[in-house]
């Protein structure tokens, strides 16, 4: 096994630990060289496509920023953020073709349509996509990265939010969306970089020490982690041109969401806060502290 950046062989376990999921562990491992990370073993396809086809994915609290919600009952929860990031994209396009792959059931698009973009969807959950498609009235097609490519479109706006993590043919999907940008496209990647070096990563590190058990017992959604330089090279690799980027940590959850919230979550939560506040201090910037990335690229 290689790194699928950098291509080094010198890989090593982390004090991450990994997934325990039906009685197979997947572990954290971390190329020596760029500092990548993914999992070993690589979770076989079927294995995904249930944990994706199932409804608990998206009924499980990880899905909804509220932490308790489904997706759909959780959905207008998330229209601050989505509204944010539409504003945000209106400065490099104000409007056009836009595409979002893994569109759930559509809360995005529901808000880059109010917008005045023209939408497309792109979401493997049928339940999701159905949701989207029917309730939603929105134009969202149930597949891969495959079936929107056969469609021989070409899209102004791509926002990939929270979706590398996940894809398994990662470099052939990215090869995909970037011959789905038009002329001047632009993909806007809004992504988790969950081990990245930050004040809570510390916090979590420390933790992580005193643990017995490394091993969460969530599915293995998480294929790959990025940090603040691999997503830069993986990019670039992918014959992309960054165009904004941005590294900030994201505060904490409400204390609310927990039924019974315990003093290490009272601590998490203020750590994690202070830890937002941190990552924002312009002077600390170019350490690039954080467990997010706003991106935005070009077609080279
Ligand atoms: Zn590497």
């Amino acid at each position: 096994m290689n790194c699928i950046i950098c291509n080094s062989l010198r890989l090593s376990e982390t004090i991450w630990g990994g997934y325990s999921f039906k009685g197979q562990k997947y572990t954290i491992i971390r190329c020596a060289n760029c500092g990548f990370m993914f999992l070993n073993p690589f979770p076989e396809k079927y294995i995904l496509n249930k944990i994706y086809e199932g409804d608990s994915y998206f009924d499980n609290y990880y899905a909804a920023s509220t932490g308790i919600k489904n997706y759909i009952d959780g959905m207008t929860d998330c229209n601050v953020q989505h509204v944010r990031i539409i504003d945000f994209i209106k400065n490099y396009k104000k409007k056009g073709s836009l595409l979002d792959i893994g569109c759930a059931a559509g809360g995005f698009l529901l808000n880059a349509k109010n917008s005045g973009y023209d939408i497309y969807g792109i979401e493997p959950n049928k339940r999701m996509a159905d949701y989207a498609k029917d309730k939603l009235g929105l134009n969202v097609i149930c597949g891969t990265m495959d079936d929107i490519n056969s469609l021989g479109k070409s899209f102004d706006v791509i926002h990939a939010g929270d979706v590398l993590e996940h894809l398994v043919d990662l470099k052939k999907d990215m090869e995909i969306i970037k011959n789905l940008l038009s002329y001047n496209g632009i993909l806007v990647i809004n992504q988790p970089l969950s081990y990245n070096r930050s004040l809570y990563n510390l916090f979590l590190k420390i933790n992580m020490f005193f643990k017995k058990d490394r091993y969460s017992q969530n599915p293995p959604t998480h294929l790959w982690e990025f940090n603040s330089s691999t997503i830069v090279k993986f990019l670039e690799n992918a014959g992309l041109a960054i165009i904004y980027y941005n590294i900030f940590e994201t505060p904490s959850r409400p204390i609310t969401i927990y039924k019974n919230p315990g003093v290490k979550n009272r601590v998490s939560c203020k750590i994690k806060n202070f830890s937002s506040v941190v990552s924002n201090i312009h002077i600390l910037r170019r350490f690039c502290l954080g467990d997010r990335a706003l991106i935005v690229c070009r077609k080279r």
